[in-house]
């Protein structure tokens, strides 16, 4: 286990890719060490970011979130992540540009479609390098046009099934030949912690998706980033004074 930020996810993709980010946030050199010691060296590389996924939590479902932990033990990596925000939407613009909330400025939905910022998503699409992306409707709106494939899933009450249509359209994407990096959202653990309700449900459903998505990864011999972005909003977790962390799973599964 090593200690890493959540900025330096974006900064290790762009080298991975051969393109300059402008952050002050270092590659993480045993990913890349990692990927460039595999054969062949990853023509995709897939990132999902499970919402709400923090080390307290991954730790715990060692059952439920039993793929998962299975990725990392059959030849992956994983590092505990600093976070940088405690919520959703600066979060992921963090882990997209490997910079700080107060650099990039997007801290609410309606931020996403006015920043001047790029992501790496837009940042590798300018240099040639086919990327997709698969979130909620409105984080999309920014991508469209600017990326090679967009999917958009609307939100909606039921959880399970918005994460069912990520899924499927992460595995439906990696069938194009050309795409080199995708990033999808899953979000059923975040709504379960939101409204109380069962999280082993949550984890298990999180973790079969994965499951389909690394098999998917799997068959373009691909490499698979998974990472939270925030500590879970839990009303009877005791705060703990360390910062939170999250985990980063880093397998070419
Ligand atoms: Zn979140």
């Amino acid at each position: 286990m090593q200690y890493i930020s959540l900025l330096q996810i974006a900064p290790t993709l762009a080298e991975f890719f051969g393109i300059t980010l402008i952050t002050r946030a270092s590659p993480v050199e045993r990913i890349l060490e990692f990927a460039y010691s595999r054969n062949p060296v990853p023509p995709v590389v897939v990132l999902v970011v499970v919402d709400s996924l923090d080390s307290q939590f991954y730790s715990t479902c060692v059952t439920e979130l039993e793929a998962l932990h299975k990725f990392v033990e059959q030849d992956g990596l994983l590092f505990e992540c600093e976070t940088v925000s405690s919520h959703t939407t600066p979060a992921i613009a963090s882990i997209l540009t490997g910079l700080l909330p107060e650099s990039h400025r997007i801290i609410t939905s309606e931020d996403v479609g006015k920043s001047k910022i790029n992501s790496i998503l837009e940042m590798l699409a300018d240099k040639g390098t086919p990327t997709a992306a698969v979130m909620e409707t409105m984080g999309t709106k920014p991508l469209l046009g600017r990326i090679s494939y967009v999917f958009a899933v609307d939100d909606r009450e039921d959880i399970i099934e918005y994460d069912e249509l990520i899924k499927t359209h992460t595995i439906s994407v990696l069938q194009k030949p050309e795409v080199r990096l995708v990033f999808a959202h899953l979000r059923a653990i975040d709504r379960f912690s939101h409204r109380g309700w069962d999280l082993r449900v949550a984890a298990k459903v999180t973790n079969e998706n994965m499951r389909a998505i690394a098999e998917a990864v799997s068959e373009r011999n691909g490499m698979l980033l998974i990472c939270g972005d925030h500590e879970m909003h839990l009303k009877n977790r005791r705060q703990v004074k360390a910062p939170a962390t999250v985990p980063l799973i880093v397998c070419c599964p």
